[in-house]
């Protein structure tokens, strides 16, 4: 159970370009693979702005393979300060269609099309396929300007982009997956807070869950803290991150963490754009 060593780190904001890009491995030798994984939150905020959180997407690398889950607004410039780029992601895995989740699909396409990388895969739920075909009806110059892949996955367990996931149906106001990555990683995806989500995530050694709001706003669909604490109660998890946050919780933060903690001891932390947690 490999949840002694989780270090965590901001990734820093310094200007990259094609010329700093560690993560795409070949500046630091081609067979020289990462070591462990790594989950960077690129975007830690929802589909209102707080100014300092961008729209849903995490990038999880391990051993040279990257995908990035989601792709909300704002991605794609994470995506570059994080130092791996639009050059460094040639596969997007969906959890579900609302806009602060796929925002950034298109404008990722486009940056591929123009740097020359030829190659786009996009795995997600059902209709995953209809969704890009729609919008390159919207951006017909955009169609067959890349190779672009589209894969429908449904829960259980299939491979995307060399990774073994697992994947498990939240409950949301449109149909949304979570995703498991071994004992490593597990994205709750949007969701209200629920035994199901919670078993699935049970034994991770981090969970990255949504808690949009603080307690007592009437909300539906996602969770707040304490049905997320309750959910939790008495699970294994080596350290769990809370994001998809609204402007709401900013300043609560103390107190979100307390309402969970009244239920759940393990370890809670709020994510951060462009933080890495690293995972042996
Ligand atoms: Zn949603
Ligand atoms: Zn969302």
């Amino acid at each position: 159970m490999p949840i002694e060593a989780i270090a965590s780190q901001q990734s820093g904001r310094k200007p990259t370009g094609p010329a700093a890009a560690p993560a795409r491995g070949i500046l630091i030798g081609a067979d020289v693979p990462l070591p462990r994984m790594r989950v960077t939150f690129l975007g830690t905020g929802s589909a209102l702005p707080t100014g300092e959180r961008f729209q849903a997407g995490i990038l999880v690398q391990e051993d040279g393979r990257t995908v990035l889950v989601d792709c909300g607004a704002g991605v794609l410039q994470r995506l570059q300060q994080s130092g791996v780029g639009y050059e460094g992601v040639s596969t997007v895995l969906l959890t579900h269609h609302h806009l602060d989740h796929v925002a950034d699909l298109l404008p990722l396409m486009k940056a591929r099309w123009l740097a020359g990388e030829e190659h786009l895969e996009v795995v997600g739920p059902q209709g995953t396929k209809a969704l890009l075909d729609d919008l390159l009806d919207v951006y017909e110059y955009m169609r067959e300007k890349i190779d672009l892949q589209v894969r429908e996955v449904v829960p259980g367990e299939f491979s995307v982009a060399g990774f073994d996931v697992s994947a498990y149906e939240t409950r949301h106001s449109l149909p949304c997956l979570a995703y498991r990555f071994g004992d490593l990683f597990t994205f709750s995806g949007d969701s209200e807070a629920f035994a199901g989500l919670a078993n699935f995530a049970e034994g991770s050694a981090i969970l990255a869950h949504d808690c949009s709001f603080p307690d007592g706003v009437d909300v539906s669909n996602h969770p707040t803290p304490d049905s997320l604490g309750r959910e939790l109660a008495g699970r294994e998890i080596g350290r769990v991150y809370l994001t998809h946050l609204y402007p709401h919780t900013e300043g609560r933060h103390d107190e979100m963490l307390e309402s969970i903690g009244a239920h759940y001891d393990g370890d809670v932390r709020f994510a951060e754009d462009l933080q890495t947690v690293s995972i042996e």
